[in-house]
């Protein structure tokens, strides 16, 4: 369905670099084995509608989104795939690291619909630490799985962030 154009609030165009260095850049890092079956909907729901681990962005601060999976165990590629991108942004846009947040996805850090945490997920921070870059943890939270979580169904997270979605994710 064709939106109308005249309905649409206006929005600063991406195609002016003064309007890109004003957003905050967040890399969403995903589990290559859970988006083999996941388009990643939630995660990028979540940093839309600031809610779950995104719940502490302003609403008023607009963010842009990229997200790459981890390249699969042990994880490794993420730090190529990520340092590549900090470089890319720097280079063409000069971006620097301190305005980049990486979310490692919810499904690789907590336990979840899909399973539990990734493995490697202390590897995975100390490979994206190696890059100077902001971690945290999750992405979008469902309410179920929290419920589960405090039930003892699935093993609790040490710092849950606020459940505020009832979806089937994690
Ligand atoms: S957190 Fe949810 S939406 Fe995001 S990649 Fe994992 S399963 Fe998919
Ligand atoms: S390293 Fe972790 S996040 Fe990456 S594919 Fe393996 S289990 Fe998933």
């Amino acid at each position: 369905m064709q939106d109308n154009v005249a309905d649409l609030p206006p929005v600063a165009p991406m195609s002016d670099p003064s309007n890109r260095l004003a957003h905050r850049v967040i890399v969403v890092v995903q589990c290559r084995l859970v988006v083999e079956r996941c388009p990643g909907y939630y995660c990028i729901r979540a940093a839309e509608e600031r809610t779950g681990a995104m719940a502490t962005y302003p609403s008023d601060t607009p963010l842009r989104l990229f997200t790459l999976d981890c390249g699969g165990c042990c994880g490794r590629a993420v730090h190529r795939k990520l340092d590549l991108l900090c470089r890319t942004l720097a280079k063409k846009e000069g971006l620097e690291r301190s305005q980049i947040t990486v979310h490692l996805a919810t499904c690789i850090t907590h336990d979840n619909f899909h399973g539990p945490p990734c493995p490697h997920l202390d590897y995975l921070k100390a490979l994206i630490g190696k890059l100077n870059l902001t971690i945290r943890e999750g992405t979008h939270i469902s309410q179920r799985a929290q419920s589960r979580r405090s039930e003892g169904i699935y093993m609790a997270h040490p710092e849950e962030p606020d459940a505020q979605s009832s979806e089937q994710s994690p």
